[in-house]
């Protein structure tokens, strides 16, 4: 094999010698200094993930710089991607198989042998050091970080802890209170909140890193030492007295029968806290428990579904300029994140002020998302207000998100007949329009198609394509491919009332406004459906989404389908004609004048098919869906469930919770529901078909 010049985004250099047949996923050299580089290149891949084989030929490498001391050694990620993404997930099922225990100590045994080489240890890091890959960056003696790089343990978005030796490592380096709150939290300290921290010793530029690594190797750059505070957690009165209080904080957002690991976590702390080798023995064998838990097991499936909607938006959406309608609450943000993502964006109205409020709201959101100041000055740059629809005639998509009436969006896309350039996509963001209805008034109903966002766009994931009868196929793919280029999570769907997500959702709503009218306390019915594990109760997310928006797509789906739905109640139109339209007006069920509500109540007395009335409907409706071919699958549907309404993910969707549950045992809790309510709990003939 001949030699490799690796380059670092256009800056350090650094001549690889032949890769040696040991080295398989890392790229090793030793520079004229004699420093040994490390370079993480997993095969085939574009990104860096840490598997039980690149720790195999880590172990390798390792054993060489043990024999042959090198002066000092640097770890570093050749992919432009980042440092490295974690663990690699898919082996985690195999893992639980063959013993993970077994495999974890031999590769936390690895990280042991580089924290003890003799010689300074530097791991570099530009993008992302996640999980297993930022526990790789803490067994070395320095890391120095480019610009941009981050850190961050995400294991317990898989029900998991860290694994490799950061549920010690990261106390260690940052005291217990930063780096418990980090794990329990899933956190990403972004480069200059690391360096506070004292996670990184010096950030610099790409090029200036080989100077840093010298200076490192001399030991003039000067480490991070925790501060007084974590000796006070020596003491194991301390830990206990933190550890209750990080048991109430976790318990606000993840009970433990739902979310094991975090209580795992502190309990691993508390007792072993001052013990470095009962911690490590304590996270192993905690790692490999919580594999096997179910939570674990249905998050893990969350991952999966995520991985299978960014892969429906790949590939090459040919748009570079998007031209949005409307600059209201959605426009503002969609036109955000896709000039935020390099689009090119002209935003119109037909009122001047929310012009003025969507770049407002634009620079809020580029400070959300941590950008850099000259990232945030080019994503404004990239974004122009354009009243007057200059913009129309070089756009390769237009994006409707005017006013939600059929005669406004009819009339806006007459207007734009012989404006558009040859072969523009136009979509529309109506959530609760036929988009077979609206194509009629589209220039090319071929080229149209329903692109769905959620509110806020900027922090929901998913978007539904939504194909209208005429819709090309490559129109729909392009428009897939436009919602990955911009971070999204595209959901192919066809055309239905309330396409998928709001289809699903509006029986969850209006069945707690049946609850209310039938005596129930809004708080004890959100807290029902907190406890089933919903992000939000149902009267808090029609608060949320708004009163009148809610009502209108409660009609509308009213009058569209042939399924019996829950009545609408009279107290939601009453709220509506009197402006308490919810979390935007400031009161709603809830007064949100002091901020969100945050529903728990004894729910000793509840009705026993409290729960099931609110969560059994969406499922039902979850079917539905499929049955009408709406939906691609089952996966389809609990992915889309779960990225645009944060649906109890340690359940692993709503249909996978069905099969849990038993289709046997659902059906026939809707056909009581059903005696005992009305036929709006009727299952739906789809289930049969489920398996
Ligand atoms: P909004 O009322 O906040 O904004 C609509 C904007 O469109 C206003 O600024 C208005 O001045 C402008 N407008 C009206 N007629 C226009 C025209 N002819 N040309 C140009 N601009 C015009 O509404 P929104 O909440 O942003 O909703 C916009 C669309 O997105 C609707 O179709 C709605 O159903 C859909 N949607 C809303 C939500 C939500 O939760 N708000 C979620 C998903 C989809």
């Amino acid at each position: 094999m001949t030699g490799h010049v690796l380059e670092f985004l256009g800056e350090t250099k650094l001549e690889l010698g032949p890769v040696g047949e040991a080295d398989g996923n890392w790229r090793s050299a030793r520079d004229e200094n004699d420093v040994l580089w490390l370079v993480l290149d997993r095969v085939g891949s574009s990104v860096n993930t840490i598997s039980e084989d690149v720790i195999r030929d880590l172990d390798a490498i390792v054993a060489k710089a043990e024999a042959e001391m090198p002066k000092a050694l640097v770890i570093r990620s050749a992919k432009t991607a980042g440092f490295a993404a974690g663990a690699d997930i898919s082996s985690f099922s195999e893992m639980s198989d063959v013993g993970a225990a077994d495999l974890l100590r031999q590769a936390h045994d690895v990280l042991d042998r580089i924290e003890s080489l003799s010689c300074p240890t530097i791991c570099v890091v530009h993008g992302a050091a996640l999980g297993a890959g930022f526990e790789i960056a803490l067994s070395c003696d320095y890391r120095i970080a480019t610009p941009g790089a981050s850190f961050g343990f995400p294991e317990v978005q898989l029900g998991l802890h860290p694994g490799l030796g950061g549920t010690f490592r990261l106390p260690a380096l940052i005291g217990p209170t930063d780096a418990m709150t980090m794990m329990l939290t899933g956190k990403t300290a972004h480069t200059k909140r690391a360096k506070s921290q004292g996670i990184v010793d010096a950030v610099v530029e790409e090029r200036h890193v080989a100077a840093a690594v010298e200076a490192a190797a001399r030991g003039e750059i000067e480490r991070q030492r925790p501060g007084l505070t974590s000796r006070a957690f020596g003491l194991e009165q301390a830990r206990s007295l933190a550890a209750r209080q990080m048991r109430s904080q976790t318990e606000k957002k993840a009970p433990k029968e739902h979310y094991p690991a975090s209580y795992a976590l502190i309990d691993l702390w508390e007792k072993h806290g001052d013990d470095r080798d009962a911690m490590r023995a304590g996270e192993i064998e905690s790692f490999a428990d919580l594999l096997g838990t179910e939570t674990s097991k249905n998050l893990r499936r969350v991952f999966f579904l995520q991985q299978s909607l960014k892969e429906a938006g790949r590939g090459e959406d040919g748009i570079a300029h998007v031209h949005v309608i409307g600059a209201g609450a959605m426009g503002a943000e969609i036109a955000a994140m896709a000039a935020i993502k390099g689009k090119s964006l002209t935003l119109g109205d037909v009122e001047t002020a929310p012009l003025g409020k969507a770049v407002r709201t634009a620079a809020k959101i580029c400070e959300d998302k941590h950008l850099s100041g000259t990232e945030m000055r080019d994503a404004l740059d990239r974004l122009m207000p354009d009243p007057k629809g200059y913009g129309l005639a070089r756009a390769d998509l237009v994006i409707e998100a005017a006013s939600e009436t059929l005669e406004v969006k009819h009339k806006i896309f007459a207007d734009l007949k012989g404006k558009l350039k040859e072969g523009a996509i136009l979509a529309t963001n109506t959530s609760s329009l036929s988009i077979a209805k609206l194509a009629q008034a589209a220039p090319d109903p071929s080229r149209f198609a329903g692109l769905h966002f959620f509110n806020p766009v900027s922090r929901v994931d998913l978007v539904e394509v939504v194909a209208g009868p005429d819709t090309r196929d490559e129109v729909a793919q392009s428009l897939a491919a436009f919602c990955g280029s911009i971070g999204k999570l595209p959901a192919l769907v066809r055309d239905y009332p309330g396409f998928v997500v709001n289809r699903t959702l509006v029986p969850y709503m209006l069945e707690a406004m049946v609850l209310m009218d039938e005596g129930l306390s809004k708080e004890v019915i959100d807290t029902a459906a907190l406890r089933f594990g919903m992000p939000m109760g149902p009267v808090t997310l029609a608060d949320q989404v708004g009163l009148d928006i809610g009502l209108h797509v409660a009609e509308t789906l009213q009058g569209s389908l042939d399924t019996p739905m829950p009545a609408i109640s009279d107290d939601l139109r009453q709220k509506v004609e009197a402006g308490h339209l919810g979390k935007k007006s400031g009161k709603g069920f809830y007064d949100w004048s002091e901020g969100s509500p945050h529903p728990s109540a004894d729910l000793e007395g509840a009705p026993d098919d409290l729960t099931d009335r609110l969560i059994l409907p969406m499922l039902n409706a979850c079917v539905e869906v499929l049955r009408q071919g709406i939906a691609r699958n089952a996966d389809q549907v609990d992915a889309a469930m779960i990225f645009a309404t944060g649906w109890a993910p340690f359940r692993g969707g709503p249909l996978h919770y069905a099969k849990a549950r038993g289709i046997d045992e659902v059906t026939a809790r809707l056909r009581a529901l059903s005696d005992a309510h009305g036929p709006r709990f009727a299952p739906d003939p789809g289930w049969g078909d489920l398996g």
